[in-house]
């Protein structure tokens, strides 16, 4: 980053960024206003395309085929269809012989559920912007950091630069349950020789994160009115029984020795009860409950070991019970089925962005292990150096999701500094 032609375009970029600050702002609160929920992806994907279009990017968009996701270690098993619900790539395709190293820069666009909606301060599809953050759902994780990877290489456009090497920009759906859209993009050919996902970091590096699983444990009851109920069994109550074995399993694995990414880390591992449903009227006793968990596990493990080894733990605590021993819970798995993921070969694009990022804020980068899983795992498994870097925020998955504007600008500018020093800037 010495080389002084570069600090030259480097501040023509981002003074193009400040000037467009409030048009990216814009683009953000329109990308905020679809409730892009699992199925419903389409409206803000064909937004974003038509985007890239006019950037005169390559567009290609198709929907991910399942069957041929499935023989990839990544794939998560879905239980829905994935008509109507495509993936987005937009290329900028540099002229000449290649003079520095591709990149994809990659962002999904699902968002999770806002409900329930009434505990926002503002409709969290019609962002809102108070005291230098935006609110929204999506608005962090992560249609900011979608905004900033477009508007770095918008700006990088505007200043007339021609790039060393190809740049990808990729908006991908089912980051938040299998994974899927970024193994689509990978599987269909668009590869390149770094990966940045611009997920909310506060603009940190991510060297690694942990592996995730989704389990499904359906519980029988004997149903009846409630004034026989010594003779019925409450599929509630054994199910409230088995979410405490569960609980159980959660202080087990964190009291495991720890992996050594997450030393410092007081309870890296969680174990999150997310849907439970049962029953339908007081005075009955329900005959069915079934719950769903998320379930965390250190990068070095495999997650067919875990749902094994999670499986057992339920059906030991199911033998411990008069009810459960006769009628076992059945449990299944669906979702995610996300190994972890460390990082520490990737030297050259680690440097890279740390060089951004003291560049853009004059400071250094710190580099953390993550708590969650991303799409970082699939670049992996395509031999693709990879990681996330993004803005800061908070109240992901939460009520009163924000994004704080400030360090979106900072995030915006480090990535087009970033993408300037990979993909070398042709005289
Ligand atoms: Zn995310």
């Amino acid at each position: 980053m010495e080389h002084s032609k570069i600090i030259n375009d480097i501040e023509k970029v981002h003074e193009i960024i400040e000037n467009d600050w409030n048009e990216q702002l814009l683009f953000l609160k329109a990308l905020g206003s679809f409730k892009s929920t699992l199925g419903n992806e389409k409206g803000v994907q064909s937004f974003i395309q038509e985007h890239l279009d006019d950037m005169n990017l390559k567009t290609t968009s198709f929907d991910p085929d399942p069957k041929r996701l499935s023989s990839y270690k990544n794939f998560g098993h879905p239980e829905w269809s994935y008509e109507d619900r495509p993936v987005v790539v937009g290329e900028w395709e540099s002229e000449g012989a290649k003079i520095g190293k591709s990149l994809i820069l990659q962002g999904h666009i699902d968002v999770v559920s806002a409900e329930p909606e009434h505990l926002w301060d503002t409709d969290p599809y019609n962002p809102t912007i108070r005291d230098g953050k935006m609110y929204g759902r999506g608005i962090c994780d992560m249609k900011s950091g979608v905004a900033a990877m477009i508007y770095a290489v918008n700006a990088i456009k505007k200043a007339g630069i021609e790039l060393g090497a190809d740049v990808q920009i990729q908006t991908v759906i089912e980051e938040e349950c299998t994974g899927n859209g970024a193994l689509a993009l990978l599987d269909k050919g668009f590869v390149a020789d770094a990966a940045l996902i611009t997920e909310p970091t506060e603009l940190k590096l991510i060297k690694g994160q942990v592996g995730v699983l989704w389990v499904r444990i359906k519980v029988k009851g004997a149903g009846a009115h409630v004034e026989r109920a010594e003779r019925a069994q409450n599929a509630i109550n054994k199910a409230v029984y088995l979410i405490q074995a569960l609980d159980e399993y959660r202080e087990y694995i964190n009291n495991r020795p720890k992996h050594s990414y997450y030393t410092e880390h007081p309870h890296p591992l969680n174990v999150n009860v997310g849907v439970i449903k049962g029953g339908d009227w007081p005075s009955n006793v329900p005959s069915e409950c079934t719950f769903e968990a998320r379930v965390a596990f250190y990068p070095d493990q495999d997650p067919g070991d875990i749902q094994k080894e999670l499986k057992e733990w339920i059906l030991n605590a199911a033998k411990r019970d008069d009810w459960l021993k006769e009628n076992p819970p059945e449990v299944t798995f669906y979702g995610f089925s996300a190994p972890g993921f460390t990082n520490s070969a990737d030297v050259e694009l680690f440097e890279s962005i740390s060089a951004a990022h003291k560049l853009t804020t004059d400071e250094e980068i710190e580099t953390v292990a993550f708590t969650g899983t991303t799409d970082i795992r699939a670049f992996e498994e395509f031999g693709i150096p990879s990681t996330c870097y993004g803005p800061t925020g908070g109240n992901m998955h939460g009520p009163n999701e924000y994004i704080d504007l400030k360090s979106l600008k900072t995030a915006t500018k480090t990535i087009s500094a970033f993408i300037l020093d990979w993909c070398k800037v042709r005289q």
